[in-house]
């Protein structure tokens, strides 16, 4: 098997899963409890809060676990607009956010809010005299993530949490993507809130975590116990919240190492296909895009068949996000850089990891080619497409 769809979920790591283990059958106690049994477990607690932390240039008592970054995302969203709309009704975000961004504005929509989804440019990238041009006196929350999931565009966080702050706005991103991928600061890029999600970069499933800045006066989300300083009830996801501790802690000593030799390898896999099939093309900016990402759209076949047929070989990909998979409508982001539906249909998601190997890029993209090549033989389309080829060539 080669798993090519590292933006989906990746694997737990073997160190991190050996850490996590103890806290399963052996340190089970609640951290919230009094005995000293409890006591060492909320130490274990505390200790991944400072890492999680460290990686972002926050401080420990900044971070809020959750169960994971959808949670994240529908907290800063929904308690922000609570918290601040004395103040105004009017959010930003923009038109190519994950789901449980653009759900949670839609939901906010019908509560009476005001929603501008900002557009991008062709290659996915959010403007940022669009965002200036959008600030209102009302505008209280600026929703922007940090790196797409679908097409690994990497947006300006810096620029837009500058203007956000001189403006006296609440500046949120989800970084799910980003965290753990490439270098992110708190401080230098004016955020006050982040969403974090442990299975993106090889910690387990159902944990993640808010960031929220000192002094930003949100409330809870979930409501109940006194846990996370009485922001987020519900007992702690003890083993979950190790684990991601140490995946951050092992995500920040290999970040710059990762990110090359993960650039390198999608430049090659990016440089064969757009070099060895015909009427290809990258989806997302050439150069700010996340180190693992690669996003092409080949035209006159349907990406699920191409998907089918690469399953067939072994080979795990997507066509977006695992979120649209299974609906037929194409995927809002490659609509938002404009692409026209019958080539958004035809797209193709590969996400590496550090184990990601040359030998399996060279194998996926041999099959693509004939895999592509086949499905082409079979359309109509591109029947059509080549003899109106051949008849400008007669003319000529
Ligand atoms: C995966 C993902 C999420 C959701 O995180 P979960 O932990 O799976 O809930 C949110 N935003 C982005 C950009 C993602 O890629």
């Amino acid at each position: 098997m080669i798993y090519l769809d590292n933006a989906s979920t990746t694997s737990v790591t073997q160190e991190v899963f050996e850490a996590m283990r103890p806290y399963f059958c052996e340190q089970y106690a609640n951290p919230s409890a009094i005995y000293s049994f409890s006591g060492t477990i909320m130490k274990a607690v505390d200790i991944a809060r400072k890492q999680v932390a460290a990686l972002i240039g926050a401080q420990h008592n900044e971070i809020y676990f959750t169960a994971g970054g959808s949670e994240a995302d529908n907290w800063a969203i929904k308690a922000a607009a609570d918290a601040y709309k004395e103040k105004g009704r009017h959010i930003i975000t923009s038109a190519i956010e994950h789901h449980a961004v653009l759900h949670t504005c839609q939901y906010l929509e019908r509560q009476g809010y005001e929603v501008t989804y900002l557009p991008v440019d062709e290659n996915g990238m959010v403007q940022i005299d669009k965002v200036e041009a959008a600030i209102r006196p009302d505008t209280i929350l600026i929703t922007i993530m940090a790196a797409n999931n679908e097409i690994g565009t990497i947006e300006p966080l810096r620029e837009i949490g500058e203007l956000a702050h001189k403006r006296g706005i609440v500046f949120h991103t989800d970084a799910v993507q980003a965290y753990g991928h490439i270098p992110l600061n708190v401080d230098e890029m004016h955020i006050d809130m982040m969403s974090i999600s442990g299975h993106k970069f090889h910690g387990p499933k159902g944990v993640g975590c808010l960031y929220i800045r000192k002094g930003i006066r949100i409330g809870s989300f979930i409501h109940g116990g006194a846990q996370e300083r009485s922001r987020r009830a519900g007992t702690h996801n003890v083993p979950g919240i190790v684990g991601m501790g140490v995946a951050a802690t092992l995500a920040a000593k290999q970040l710059e190492e990762n990110k090359k030799s993960e650039e390198a390898l999608r430049d090659y896999l990016i440089k064969r296909v757009l070099e060895e099939i015909p009427h290809s093309r990258l989806n997302g900016d050439p150069v700010k895009r996340l180190p693992g990402n690669a996003n092409f759209c080949f035209r006159f076949i349907e990406g699920e068949s191409l998907l089918i047929l690469l399953d067939q070989k072994g080979i795990c990909a997507s066509s977006g996000s695992a979120c649209t998979s299974g609906s037929l409508d194409p995927s809002h982001v490659l609509l938002a850089i404009g692409l026209p539906h019958e080539i958004a249909h035809g797209s193709l998601r590969l996400t590496l990891s550090e184990d990601t190997t040359k030998e399996e890029i060279d194998f996926t993209v041999e099959q693509i080619k004939t895999i592509v090549e086949r499905l082409r033989k079979m359309s109509p389309l591109y029947e059509d497409f080549i003899k109106q080829q051949e008849r400008k060539g007669n003319v000529q």
